[in-house]
């Protein structure tokens, strides 16, 4: 596809099914030089950044760099500069094809068509502030925005008069709001976190100062509920502010929401001594459409909830919801009231896009559209476990979850390729709506018929264990494997 760009046509999204990207191939523009040197293609770039891509501390990487050029006082060059930021764009945009082509590791929801918005890039839409209180700034989109929170507070069961919520720009910013929310309740609590939590619960701690207390996990990757009761019993003079996680972020693991409730009371915590923030970044969304589930409800003694819209949902822009209990919010904005008349974000700007494409969407699929998203979803990560399984490749799916772990491949380059998150000796694909059955096999042929290889010569050490990963039945190493 050397020199074409393809045109991404209406990746077609009704009643819950995708159909595969029709793509249409358009001759690339020119590459015009710059400053006498020669443009790389994009793809030559990426290569040779990947071979110097090691991660150096205290230093900034400026390989894959595209430099800004002035724009020449000479008018009559006007249009070589033109069609040099063309060409670049048209390259670009020719790599993200290719990269979204080839993208199994991270939880995003890569298929969707906002093309009916396009017309509303021209404006500068932001919500800046509370969602409920109007600012004096005209452009925004708060009637989207309130739209979409109804819904979640729907979802998770809390009425429209008791809950607060906003638009957050990403699950971080859910996480660091609840997490505050939970400080400003209980100003002396203690953070449990288990170990498996996502990086930005423990980068919540550190910006305010709090104490944190890890807690273990099971082989699922689960909150283990034994181990955070000695550490409850531990500190029973503080109280407590938990992190629960809906879906981990390498295991997907799911917390056993009433367990921890009851672990807490067990302990000694009444209700008005501990604090619930549910971190439901992936699976927030996907959970209520699972059967059995660990169902997230305010009806339950939690504190607030927070979802990612650009994972499961799909989103051009990072972007996420957090829903909390309106009687918090009093309590914390009455706080900070001689700072400003309610400061009741993290952020003040805020995107005003993003409640926009999350309406959009939540209107197109809807409840249904969704569920049947999940079902095929799940679907989808079962085969991909099997298929590895059955390859003699160690692997673990939780009952839960859309994400498939399974041994690293040793060869980087693949890793890369597919776009692969790793952590130690293990790797994960998360099963989103764009990924088919047909990518899955292409993914599973490539990776069996180059593993084969990898160990061939000897001089590699063969596959390790990783019982103590992902469990003694998942695990097909030599010792293992029957
Ligand atoms: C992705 C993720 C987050 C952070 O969400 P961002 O939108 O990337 O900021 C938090 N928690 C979990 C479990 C996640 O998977």
């Amino acid at each position: 596809m050397v020199g074409a760009v393809e045109t991404v046509i209406t990746p077609a999204m009704v009643n819950g099914t995708v159909e595969i990207l029709a793509v249409v191939a358009k001759p690339l523009p020119p590459v015009v030089a710059q400053n006498g040197s020669p443009i790389e293609a994009e793809g030559e770039g990426d290569a040779k950044a990947k071979k110097n891509r090691e991660i150096v501390l205290g230093k900034n990487v400026h390989i894959t760099c595209l430099p800004v050029t002035e724009p020449e006082a000479n008018d009559e060059l006007t249009g070589e500069k033109e069609a040099y930021i063309a060409s670049v764009l048209a390259r670009y945009q020719n790599t993200l094809i290719n990269r979204t082509k080839h993208h199994l590791g991270y939880p995003y929801n890569l298929d969707f068509d906002y093309g009916a918005l396009t017309q509303l890039q021209r404006f500068s839409i932001n919500n800046l502030g509370d969602p409920f209180i109007e600012s004096n700034y005209g452009v925004h989109s708060r009637q989207f925005e309130v739209g979409v929170l109804d819904w979640f507070a729907r979802l998770w069961e809390i009425e429209k008069n008791e809950y607060w919520g906003y638009i957050t720009n990403c699950g971080t910013e859910g996480n660091l709001h609840g997490i505050l929310v939970g400080r400003e309740m209980l100003p002396d609590g203690i953070l449990y976190a288990s170990r498996e939590s996502h990086y930005s619960v423990f980068k919540a701690a550190r910006m305010y100062r709090m104490e944190c207390v890890k807690v273990d996990t099971l082989v699922s990757g689960e909150i283990n509920c034994a181990d955070f009761k000695i550490k409850l019993l531990a500190n029973k003079d503080k109280p407590a502010i938990i992190n629960v996680n809906i879906g981990t972020t390498v295991k997907g693991a799911v917390d056993d929401l009433d367990l921890v409730i009851q672990t807490l009371e067990k302990s000694g915590f009444s209700r008005d001594r501990f604090y619930i923030h549910c971190d439901g970044a992936l699976f927030g969304l996907m959970m209520p459409f699972v059967k059995r589930a660990r169902k997230v409800s305010f009806k339950k003694p939690i504190g607030s909830v927070s979802a990612s819209g650009h994972k499961f949902i799909g989103c051009p822009m990072p972007c996420g919801v957090q829903i909390t209990r309106i009687e918090h919010i009093n309590a914390l904005s009455s706080n900070v009231e001689y700072l400003a008349s309610r400061d009741t974000t993290i952020m003040g700007s805020r995107n005003g896009h993003a409640p926009i494409f999350l309406w959009y969407t939540l209107n197109k699929k809807g409840y249904k559209g969704f569920q049947k998203e999940v079902q095929k979803c799940l679907k989808n990560a079962i085969y991909l476990k099997d298929c590895l399984r059955k390859a003699g490749i160690s692997a673990m799916l939780n009952e839960l979850s859309s994400t498939v772990v399974f041994e690293r491949p040793k060869d980087e380059e693949f890793v890369r390729r597919w776009q692969l998150a790793c952590e130690g000796n293990i790797a994960h694909v998360v099963v989103m709506p764009n990924v088919t059955m047909e990518k899955l096999d292409a993914f599973l042929n490539e990776l069996i018929e180059k593993r084969s290889t990898w160990y061939e010569d000897g001089s590699i050490a063969p596959p390790p264990c990783i019982e103590a990963e992902i469990g003694k039945e998942n695990c097909a190493c030599a010792l293992h494997k029957c």
